[in-house]
């Protein structure tokens, strides 16, 4: 499998790249056409051009169809470039962007906190890796 890679990361809802101990994660999910007239992408809604990052809600930019944030997101799809940290195996895989909130053990501030997490398991070992976002 080859994934595409994105050309700037306004194609994107989300990017990131992480070192996980020993092995790394680069993830990026893609926008995707709005679901009613197929013409935009969905997007952050944009306020005297701007994009307003914050907002909990996508909305089209051809036929200003709109969704909560939630719910545009569960649909879209994780693309995930990882070496593992257990097994150092490299892979890409293709998760469903859904993040559930669950308590990680953080390694810069040595505690545990709350974080959104897309978890999937490594194709070689089967272990769990998370990529996780923290919450504000
Ligand atoms: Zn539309
Ligand atoms: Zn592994």
């Amino acid at each position: 499998m080859a994934l595409k890679f994105p050309s700037s990361v306004e194609e994107c809802v989300y990017f990131t790249r992480r070192l996980i101990k020993d092995g790394k994660v680069v993830a990026w999910v893609f926008k995707e056409l709005c679901p009613k007239c197929k013409k935009s992408l969905m997007g952050k809604p944009k306020e005297k051009g701007k994009v307003k990052i914050r907002a909990k809600k996508y909305v089209c930019e051809s036929c200003s169809y709109t969704l909560p944030k939630e719910e545009y997101e569960n649909t879209l799809t994780t693309n995930v470039q990882y070496t593992c940290p257990h097994c150092k195996h490299e892979g890409e895989i293709q998760v469903p962007f859904k993040r559930r909130k669950m308590q990680v053990f953080d390694e810069e501030e040595q505690k545990k906190i709350t974080a959104e997490v897309v978890r999937f398991q490594c194709q070689k070992c089967g272990q769990n890796i998370d990529i996780t976002k923290k919450m504000k």
